[in-house]
């Protein structure tokens, strides 16, 4: 898969059982539909997070989904301080830039997830 920042082919690496694509060069992570519930462990679709992952909304962004190729949607997330993150319109998955996918974890209350991760991807 290549990475929609910088359209270089994209490392698969496992973290907690969840294969997630992440590019060396940028440091962004691709999580196919579903990974970040799996990842995080929270499948509430009431959690704000999911919520707003689910829906997608907001403008149009200028990254292409690497599934599709259409345009992704810049979602910001409800969490302190906001995340922007990138949703695919046809609900392949996310783009998440360096760095936000532990902040999204913290703010899920999975701490241990969210310094696995920054060691797992520390560049
Ligand atoms: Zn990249
Ligand atoms: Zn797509």
């Amino acid at each position: 898969m290549l990475c929609p920042a910088c359209v270089k082919e994209m490392a698969v690496i496992e973290v907690s059982d969840v294969e997630i694509d992440w590019c060396a060069s940028c440091g962004g992570i691709w999580l196919d539909e579903g990974e970040l519930e799996l990842l995080s462990g929270e499948k509430d679709t009431s959690n704000p997070v999911n919520k707003a992952l689910k829906t997608g909304q907001g403008r149009t962004g200028n990254k292409n989904c690497p599934v599709c190729a259409k345009k992704m949607n810049s979602t910001e997330l409800p969490v302190v301080p906001p995340v922007e993150v990138d949703v695919c319109p046809l609900r392949h998955g996310i783009w998440l830039d360096k760095g936000e996918l532990e902040k999204i974890m913290v703010c899920l209350k999975n701490d241990e997830l969210g310094k696995l991760i920054s060691s797992t991807f520390k560049a």
